[in-house]
């Protein structure tokens, strides 16, 4: 079983989009393996974002992302990282399709209410810098009419 970080970011939170984004991952099979409500200061948010130091849009992403509290959550499921991402929708939301969060909830890029890791090694580097402590260790009775 594959995990991945997921971040519901300031706007979905202020927006009450918890509940929905967490049930569509939910709904969808994935395991919820780790969830926190937490602000982050700007250091840790340059930490996070910081393949993206050299954009032009860097700090402003870092004062959205350090505006109000997020969601931050470990994800496990077979290939979660991908099928999060889709689930999630384009980084853009003009171009994320229907069904998609960022297509049903979404307007501008940058406030685009939810971050995935976009792949195994950065899910393994998001949750070491989000999840210190690692994942919760559990397993659903129901996994076997979801799993083959
Ligand atoms: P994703 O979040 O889909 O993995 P990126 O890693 O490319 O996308 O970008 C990280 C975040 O930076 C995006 O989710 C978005 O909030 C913000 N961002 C990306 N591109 C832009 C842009 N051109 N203008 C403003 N914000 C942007």
């Amino acid at each position: 079983m594959e995990q991945t970080f997921i971040m519901i970011k300031p706007d979905g939170v202020q927006r009450g989009l918890v509940g929905e984004i967490i049930s569509r991952f939910e709904k969808k099979g994935f395991y919820l393996k780790g969830m926190k409500l937490v602000n982050v200061d700007r250091t840790f948010a340059e930490r996070h974002y910081a393949d993206l130091s050299a954009k032009s849009f860097f700090d402003g992403l870092v004062e959205y992302i350090i505006s109000g509290p997020v969601v931050a959550m470990i994800w496990e499921g077979k290939n979660v990282v991908l099928t999060g991402r889709k689930i999630i929708g384009a980084t853009n939301p003009s171009e994320s399709a229907p069904g998609t969060i960022r297509g049903d909830f979404a307007v501008e890029i940058g406030r685009n209410v939810i971050h995935g890791s976009d792949s195994v090694e950065s899910a393994r580097k998001e949750i070491a810098l989000w999840f210190p402590d690692g994942a919760e260790n559990w397993g659903s009775s129901l996994q076997p009419w979801i799993y083959e």
